[in-house]
């Protein structure tokens, strides 16, 4: 078990589209645990995507306040309902939030860390969670959806970090 120090820009790995996981074997729940260890290593931390612990797979870890570990593998999101604008920060952006637009709701399927299919309906700030790492899977950061970044502002210590 290891807390992994966890990449910023413009570490290119960040922009990089990240490989499928074709099997969920010892080397994968070692990256699950030492992400899970990384996440909770700082009160605040709400998810993490592989890249941004330097390792180009689609591996996701969500803990919103109050609730467990979501371990997400390959996931995909497949339906979004409404749009809400809110704030949001990333911990591979340290020290900024901007506003941008997502789903209020969400619906995604991945594998678990069992390497069986599960399927999450969400809303608030676990929906937020799902799109943020998703979008990081694919190299996409939450200022490339901000229509400016005019309104990018310093971080506030009760903002969440995603
Ligand atoms: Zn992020």
């Amino acid at each position: 078990m290891a807390v992994l120090p966890v990449r910023t820009l413009p570490d290119p790995i960040l922009r990089r589209k990240t490989k499928r996981v074709s099997t969920v074997d010892k080397s994968i729940k070692k990256l699950v645990t030492d992400m899970r260890e990384t996440l909770h290593a700082d009160a605040g931390r709400v998810g993490l995507a592989a890249p941004q612990v330097g390792v180009s797979l689609r591996v996701t870890v969500i803990c919103v306040p109050d609730g467990e570990d979501i371990i997400l593998i390959n996931p995909e999101i497949v339906r979004r309902k409404g749009q809400r604008l809110i704030s949001e920060g990333c911990l591979s952006i340290p020290g900024y939030v901007g506003q941008l637009f997502r789903a209020e709701s969400v619906t995604a399927k991945g594998l678990d860390l069992n390497g069986k299919p599960i399927r999450i309906k969400a809303e608030g700030l676990l929906s937020q969670a799902l799109e943020h790492e998703t979008d990081h899977l694919n190299g996409v950061l939450y200022i490339d959806r901000m229509e400016s970044t005019d309104t990018l502002r310093k971080i506030e210590p009760e903002d969440t970090k995603i």
